[in-house]
């Protein structure tokens, strides 16, 4: 019998390769739960995007409130950090604490985050709270570099084919200054 993993999800660029590679060694269930972005319309769209690669496999998503307010109190402080600083720092936290207390109440023995898929996204900042969160819920985490070993490469060509939505901020209202150009 394989084993219960909730994936956290951030968008689907990020998330597609990860799920296509952990649906074939678990019982895999993704989370949305995102309320850092915005605005809601932002938001929207990115959940749409996760829900539509959960359905090619059939893989159940849990969808996470959207409770902007709650995570801008996360973050209360912080907002003038740099991206990559310790307003960053306190919204992983924020998002895989949630997910940690949810894979413990519902019967996960594993849970992970796609979030070391961006490209700026340092897994040696990630992983520790990962570990913290997993360790307070008693639920382990699957620490694991997802920009790794060819997956970014593979994730471009699979959201590519499948015209996925692609956005150009991180996702809160204090990174949409720093918009990639397309
Ligand atoms: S830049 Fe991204 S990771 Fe950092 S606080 Fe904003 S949404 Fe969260």
């Amino acid at each position: 019998m394989k084993e219960k993993y909730l994936l956290h999800v951030c968008c689907a660029p990020c998330g597609i390769v990860v799920i296509d590679e952990l649906r074939k060694t678990y019982d895999l269930a993704v989370l949305f739960y995102n309320p850092n972005i915005h605005p809601e319309e932002e938001y929207l769209k990115r959940k749409l995007g996760v829900i539509q690669a959960c359905e090619e496999w059939e893989i159940p998503m849990l969808d996470g409130d959207y409770e902007p307010n709650t995570w801008e109190k996360a973050v209360s402080g912080l907002e003038y950090e740099p991206e990559g600083g310790q307003r960053c720092s306190a919204c992983f936290r924020f998002r895989l604490s949630r997910t940690a207390q949810i894979a413990a109440k519902e019967g996960f023995q594993f849970f992970g985050s796609t979030l070391t898929s961006g490209r700026n996204k340092r897994a040696d900042v990630i992983h520790p709270i990962g570990e913290d969160v997993g360790t307070q819920c008693g639920v382990r985490f699957h620490a694991e570099d997802w920009k790794k070993c060819g997956r970014q490469e593979r994730g471009r060509k699979m959201a590519d084919e499948r015209a996925v939505y692609r956005q150009n901020y991180c996702g809160c209202r204090y990174s949409m200054k720093h918009q990639i150009p397309e």
